[in-house]
């Protein structure tokens, strides 16, 4: 079922939902289940499977340094599938610009068709590693909305090279990102705003925000957003912090703030299962007042654990 239709059949219900990464080349799926397991008591209607750039490995050949270009965590459709399949919950594919041509975004999209996902999230993803800023791939899509183009004519049977009077066409619901702490690479928040507001206008279904510690960013991000016209739900996203090393992973990778309380809670700490506790408890506090604003989905990431993540959604749902 579409993402939007699951909104739809809550009627108003804040729903459950989290975001898993795939586990690393030569790993057992189990792991992830075995994650997975434990958070299902809470009906989750959809989880995403996030996509990872690929990155540069250096061999060693007989002394020589031998570069070559790898994925360490491949597998987000297959993933997909098997979650769809084994828990009977819609799964939703992170698709990225960077990393792919578009032939190979058709061929992925025509997979996610045949194997019955319905829903798809459309990023451009970030820079690899080794680059100052993105690079688009040659060949590939530039910006989240000319993804966004590309699936919504997917659903229309014009593919890359051929429109086809398909008799089976996809129907994508399509997901994007939002940043409450505006995209590092914008300008300015209105500018960021104005870029979401095309994503939407060329056919995003709905949202979901970037991390954030502080509600209030998240409410003031929606109250602007309405005002710029953007009328298709936006779910918050959000993390309980775990080890002392956020306080500065976080800002570095997601190009956040953190709230100076929290900030100086974590530095009482003595440990990291203080923090981890820590973050439970500031995870539970944030959801409870999104939940009394009734958000349409309070939206966990992961990260691949979910000890602490079931423990906020049991005092939450
Ligand atoms: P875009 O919407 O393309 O925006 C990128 C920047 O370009 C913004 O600054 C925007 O203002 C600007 N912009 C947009 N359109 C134009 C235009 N036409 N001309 C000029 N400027 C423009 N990354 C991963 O690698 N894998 C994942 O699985 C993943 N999942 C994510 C899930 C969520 C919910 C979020 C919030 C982010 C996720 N990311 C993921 C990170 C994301 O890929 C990065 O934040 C990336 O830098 C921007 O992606 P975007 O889709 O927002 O890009």
């Amino acid at each position: 079922m579409k993402i939007t239709e699951h909104l739809k059949k809550s009627n108003g219900k804040t729903l459950f939902s989290f975001e898993i990464i795939p586990p690393q080349k030569g790993t057992s799926i189990q792991e992830l289940y075995d994650n997975i397991d434990p958070l299902m008591e809470f009906n989750p209607p959809f989880i995403d499977v996030t996509t990872s750039r690929e990155e540069y490995v250096y061999i060693d050949r007989d002394g020589l340094l031998d570069r070559k270009i790898t994925r360490m965590r491949p597998g987000t459709v297959g993933i997909c599938a098997a979650i769809k399949h084994k828990y009977e919950v819609d799964t939703v594919p992170h698709v990225l610009c960077g990393g792919f041509t578009k032939e190979e975004t058709e061929y992925l999209l025509v997979d996610c068709h045949y194997l019955g996902i319905e829903n798809v999230m459309a990023l451009r993803g970030d820079a690899m590693s080794h680059q100052k800023y993105f690079e688009p791939t040659k060949g590939g899509n530039e910006f989240a909305s000319d993804l966004v183009v590309q699936i919504k004519n997917l659903n229309k049977g014009k593919y890359l090279h051929e429109v086809i009077e398909a008799t089976n066409k996809s129907d994508f619901c399509i997901g994007v990102a939002g940043y409450p702490e505006k995209h590092i690479e914008a300008p300015s928040l209105e500018s960021d705003l104005k870029r979401l507001k095309q994503k939407v206008e060329l056919g995003a279904d709905y949202v979901v925000t970037q991390m954030f510690f502080e509600n209030k960013k998240y409410f003031e991000f929606v109250k602007k957003a309405r005002e710029f016209g953007i009328d298709v739900p936006i779910i918050p996203g959000i993390k309980p912090i775990a080890v002392k090393r956020h306080l500065q992973l976080l800002p570095q990778v997601f190009k956040i703030d953190l709230p100076e309380d929290l900030i100086a809670e974590v530095e009482k700490c003595k440990n990291n299962k203080e923090v981890r506790q820590l973050g439970v408890e500031w995870c539970i506090e944030q959801s409870k007042e999104l939940l009394a604003a009734g958000v349409p989905v309070l939206h966990y990431y992961s990260m691949g654990k979910s000890d602490n993540i079931k423990a906020i959604a049991s005092q939450v749902f």
